[in-house]
Parts: C-alpha cells; structure tokens; sequence
C-alpha cells in the first residue's frame, strides 16, 4: 500500500466508524504536504505528510481523519470570534477529542489528544467554555520555549481558527489544486446533519456533541436576538413606567376635591439601566460588542443616557457609566459568578430599575430574582436553557 492508497484505506475506516459523517470525509481534497502531521484548510482540503502517514497506523490515520474533519464541520474558524489563536485551538482540539476518546479510538501514541480533564473541566462542553478556562499564556514567554513543542505538532490548519496557514495552497484559482466551493461545504454540513438525525432516529449511536451541532444546524432559524432584545427591554421599561403611573394615578381624596383636574402628563421614565458583563474570558467578539450595541441602542430611542457597565467574573472588577460599548474596559478572566455582579447592581445609587447581564451563561445564578429590579439575561452561544425562571432571557447568535 502506497502513502496515497493508506490515507484512503484510513478515511474509509473513518466512513465505516461514523457513517453519517461519510459526505464530508469523502468530499475532501488530498494534498501531500511536508508539514508533519495532517491538516485541513477552509476549502475542503486534507493535507497529509507522507512520512507522518508512515509512522502511524491505519487505525490512528483514521481518527485524525475524524479530528480534522471535525474541525471544518463544526465551523471552529467562523467560531474564534477573535479569541487568540494559540488558545482557541486548543479548545477546539478539546471540543473534538472527548468525543473520539469515549468512542474508544486510537490516538498516535506519540500525538496525545488534548483533553477537558487536562484542564480540570468535564467532557461534552463546547470549545467557547473550554476556552474561558484554559491557561493564559503569558505573552512574552513565546519564542524561548521553541524547544517544548516537540511530540506535540502545530496541529491543524486554517479550519481550527481561519487564519491560512504559510504552507496552505491558496484559492484554486491561484494555486491549481481543487477547493471545494462554500456553497457545497455548506451542503455537505447540513447533508451530514441530516444524516446524523436519522442515524439516532434508527436508533444508531451518534456522540453527543456531534448530535448537539447537528440538531443546532438543522433547527429553523429564530428571532433575530436583536429583536428578542429590544422587545424585553421595552417590557421592562413598559413595567417601570407601569410602576410609575400607578403612584401617579391613585386617586387621592385631595384629587377629589379639585374635581376634573388633569394630571399632568408624566414623562415616561427612562429605566435606569445597569449591565452585568461576564468578564470571564468567554465571552468575546462580535457577540459582546453587537450585544452591547443593540442594548445602547434600545435604550437611547426610549431617552436614555449613559448605562453603568459592572465588569464581573468571580469578583467586580469595574464600574463605568458609559456612553459608548467600546468605552468599556473588559477585565477579569477567572471564575465566574453572575450572582455578585446581580448583588453589586442592588447596591447601586440610583438604583437601577432594569439589570442586563450579559453572559456565556456558564455561572451560577441566585435562587430568587433580585428585589426591586427587573432582570433580563442575555446569553451567548446558545446556552439559554441555563438562564434562570426568573429572568427574561435573550439568547444571543451571531
Ligand atoms: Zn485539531
């Protein structure tokens, strides 16, 4: 068996494990490329080294076919969102492996796969929690430690963080080799999806996280959470003008005595508003400055000014009145608890009649809402099933 006829008996092996997951093995391109391990692009490539196919067995060669297939179908270069790369990547490898490793599949001995416990977290969660709790690398230390990178490869290529790799080809236009066009990879992520449904449907077995971004990827698309957003703000403010009025209208026996008065026309309020900014390394990008610009935006059509911003993970590390989202100052990335940040907003003067938090939804929350305001949770990632009963809750895709 030649090089080229053993990565082709490794990704059927691959076909046979997961059958669903056959259109997007098959429809790749095969590269030989010198980079020491396999890689994929973000144009349906699969780029293998020769040598490194050598060294490792059928068996292995089919699991990384998995591992780096993995990284273009579940859109781990759309989903960086700006995270650094070095960090990012590790997260995604985390989000894959625990998948392979509780199907039993052989790793090269020599490639250990990167794994949540590594980093004290459970399996089954996705790269944007995994990311929040891995180590922070310090900056400057790069470059000296050159040497530690060996038996563990710059694993993967642009579909880890869509940033193209030196040794990628570029566009088939340019370079000659074959790419697959996005409206077909597109096709073939939702072919695949289809087909995972229908594997559990005949009672198959599918690993969890491949069945959870399935079902994301075939589910019809929702209310823009721009509008779920502008809608809950507006129920709150209607709610703290409700409050208002009420006092307002009350009749007095005073009233009475001057008989048809009008009452002045009272100005509908403006709620104060506080946000609650998860600091905690997850939440990031796009997500958090469309999040922040769509509350801003909400709240000055309905009159109002600067909102006070508490950054908060496991503690409050800021308070800011800002007037524009890129004012605010993201700090922290520790632990995270939304229930000092809710607590710390209680305490605020003026007290704040609307709290926004906005988080990865990964904290834990008080048991009761808090008194006095209105809450509404703001949750990226798609994890809106872990806000409280309490609060309203937008949940929040880009
Ligand atoms: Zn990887």
């Amino acid at each position: 068996m030649n090089v080229k006829e053993r990565v082709m008996a490794a990704r059927l092996v691959a076909v046979e494990r997961w059958p669903y997951f056959g259109p997007q093995l098959l429809s790749m391109v095969l590269v030989p490329k010198s980079i020491g391990t396999c890689a994929t692009d973000t144009r349906g490539r699969f780029y293998y080294d020769p040598e490194f196919v050598k060294a490792v067995s059928v068996q292995e060669l089919a699991t990384i076919w998995l591992h780096e297939c993995l990284h273009v179908w579940l859109d781990h270069a759309e989903r960086r969102c700006g995270r650094p790369p070095s960090i990012w990547n590790k997260s995604v490898d985390r989000e894959i492996n625990d998948d392979l490793k509780k199907e039993c599949m052989p790793f090269p001995e020599a490639f250990p796969p990167l794994l949540p416990h590594q980093i004290g977290q459970p399996d089954g969660e996705l790269a944007e929690y995994y990311f929040g709790h891995e180590e922070q690398e310090d900056e400057e230390g790069e470059g000296e430690g050159d040497g530690e990178g060996e038996g563990e490869p710059e694993d993967g290529g642009s579909s880890m963080d869509g940033i193209p790799r030196d040794w990628e080809d570029g566009p088939e236009s340019e370079s000659g080799v074959s790419e697959i066009p996005e409206s077909m990879q597109e096709c073939i992520k939702q072919q695949v999806s289809e087909n995972v449904v229908e594997h559990i449907k005949d009672g198959g077995h599918v690993p969890s996280g491949i069945a959870l971004a399935a079902e994301a990827n075939l589910s019809p698309p929702k209310v823009p959470w721009q509008k779920e957003m502008a809608a809950a703000i507006r129920a709150c403010a209607a709610d703290v003008a409700g409050a208002v009025d009420f006092t307002y209208r009350r009749p007095s026996r005073r009233q009475s005595v001057y008989g048809d008065v009008i009452m002045p026309a009272v100005r509908r309020p403006v709620p104060e508003t506080v946000i609650v900014l998860d600091t905690s390394g997850s939440m990031y990008g796009p997500d958090l400055q469309s999040a922040l610009d769509e509350t801003q935006g909400v709240l000055k059509t309905l009159g109002g000014r600067g909102i006070r911003v508490l950054a908060t993970d496991s503690q409050v590390h800021s308070r800011q009145r800002v007037t524009h989202a890129s004012k605010i100052e993201v700090l922290g990335g520790g632990g995270t608890d939304m229930r000092v940040g809710l607590a710390e907003a209680q305490k605020l003067k003026p007290s704040p009649d609307l709290c926004i938090v906005l988080t990865d939804g990964y904290t834990p929350w008080p048991d009761r809402a808090p008194k006095g305001m209105q809450v509404i949770v703001a949750i990226t990632g798609g994890h809106a099933k872990r806000a409280p009963d309490w609060a309203r809750t937008v949940s929040i895709e880009g």
